[in-house]
């Protein structure tokens, strides 16, 4: 099939907010074309959430974020918020539910969704052509060329989309960095986000032999404190509580886990210390038996009525203040998302496009634009694809 070589809009990647983009642009009466490597659009909507995507979250701000600039998301977080996506999907009576902290997943499965992103985008007049590998861009006379194997297309505008490094067995590729740098922009280092922690050693021992074990902790980092359940595995740490610390976890930093976070340590122990209590079943009374025994293999406490107050205090922070140093992420293949990207400096936070390069833009992750867990990646994805797609000339 041989389709018109010249459009007003380009877009590279029919991922969350390339299809946002491409439609809001669209339904204002521009021609456009989406590229995609993939042999299907959308795949990381597809297996997001476990099946179900995690949409977007009822309480987005912007220290939801990472991002060098922290302003930058502001503008389009506030033009297209949480409830412009959620009338959307109303609109279309897609299912969906309220679980933890606000997040929204797909009642059914998240192929609902990207039905309903791809019925939009034929409404808008969007033509897609996936399974195409990009060759080549270029600019000559303001107009951006975009060669396949098939066809050269011309754009007036180009938009990149590509996401970012994780879960390259969905293809993902670096293609938008290195768009980025051929037109002189600048990234921001990347590394892997929202990823399970790996431990070494007698860590990694007490991880492995507790796997498949999740509980409620508190974890505290550079001033971020999330509250979420911790999963063991045998390589380390999982669940989202670990997902998110990874997101401001640095090589050499201890993490601060409180493995009892809804209680008042202190107190409990000098209670259960004046009852002549067991520290044994008051452990087993919120963790499964085999984390107490394994905790007290490796912190053993004497009985408590034995103890001063001070040698209680002490084991109480033991628990609460629990101070454990992984030995590095997991990688890119494990990674929800990928922290860095083009440096958010380069780019317009209303249009999303590069300073130094008219008619070139960059949306979604492949910015320097990185969400806590729950939702918060999908709607910047949407809010800069909306953004943008309102702009485009
Ligand atoms: C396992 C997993 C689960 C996740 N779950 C959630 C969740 O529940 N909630 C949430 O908010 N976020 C979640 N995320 C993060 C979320 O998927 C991303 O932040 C979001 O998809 C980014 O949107 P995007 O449009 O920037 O990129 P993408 O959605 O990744 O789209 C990029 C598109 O570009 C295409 N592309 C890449 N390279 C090339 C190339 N060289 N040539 C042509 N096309 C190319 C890709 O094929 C893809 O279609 C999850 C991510 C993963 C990996």
């Amino acid at each position: 099939m041989t389709l018109n070589s010249d459009w007003d809009v380009i877009i590279i990647g029919a991922g969350a907010s390339g299809i946002m983009c491409a439609t809001t642009a669209g339904y204002r009466g521009k021609s456009v074309l989406v590229l995609d490597h993939a042999p299907k659009a959308a795949a990381k909507i597809r297996i997001s959430g476990g099946g179900k995507c995690n949409f977007t979250n009822l309480t987005v701000t912007p220290n939801h974020y990472l991002c060098q600039n922290p302003h930058f998301v502001k503008s389009a977080l506030a033009r297209y918020q949480p409830q412009d996506f959620i009338d959307l999907v109303d609109r279309h009576g897609l299912a969906y539910e309220e679980r933890d902290l606000g997040k929204l997943f797909c009642a059914e499965r998240a192929s609902d969704l990207i039905q309903i992103l791809r019925t939009e985008a034929d409404w808008a007049g969007v033509e897609f052509l996936i399974n195409t590998p990009i060759e080549s861009v270029s600019y000559t006379h303001t107009t951006y060329q975009i060669k396949t194997p098939q066809q050269t297309f011309n754009g007036k505008s180009l938009v990149i989309a590509t996401g970012a490094l994780s879960f390259p067995k969905l293809k993902a590729t670096g293609l938008g960095y290195d768009i980025a740098e051929q037109f002189g922009l600048k990234i921001i280092q990347k590394s892997p986000g929202l990823v399970p922690l790996i431990f070494e050693g007698r860590w990694a021992d007490f991880c492995q032999n507790l796997t498949g074990i999740a509980l409620e902790v508190a974890i505290s980092i550079q001033n971020q404190r999330f509250q979420e359940a911790l999963l063991f595995t045998h390589q380390g740490m999982s669940g989202p509580a670990i997902l998110q610390t990874s997101n401001y976890w640095q090589k050499g930093m201890p993490l601060s886990i409180n493995l009892l976070p809804r209680l008042d340590l202190p107190d409990e122990f000098k209670m259960l210390k004046k009852t002549n209590g067991s520290l044994t079943k008051f452990l087993n009374q919120y963790w499964p038996k085999k984390l107490t025994q394994a905790w007290l293999n490796l912190h053993p406490f004497d009985n408590l009525a034995n103890q001063s107050d001070e040698a209680i205090e002490a084991y109480a922070q033991l628990i609460a203040n629990w101070q454990v140093y992984p030995s590095d992420k997991a990688g890119y293949d494990k990674a929800e998302v990928t922290l860095g990207g083009v440096n958010t400096d380069e780019v317009s936070s209303k249009t999303f496009e590069a300073f130094k390069q008219p008619g070139l833009y960059f949306i979604g992750e492949v910015l320097d634009v990185t969400g806590h867990l729950g939702g918060y990646n999908f709607q910047w994805a949407w809010a800069s694809g909306f953004a943008c797609g309102q702009s485009l000339p």
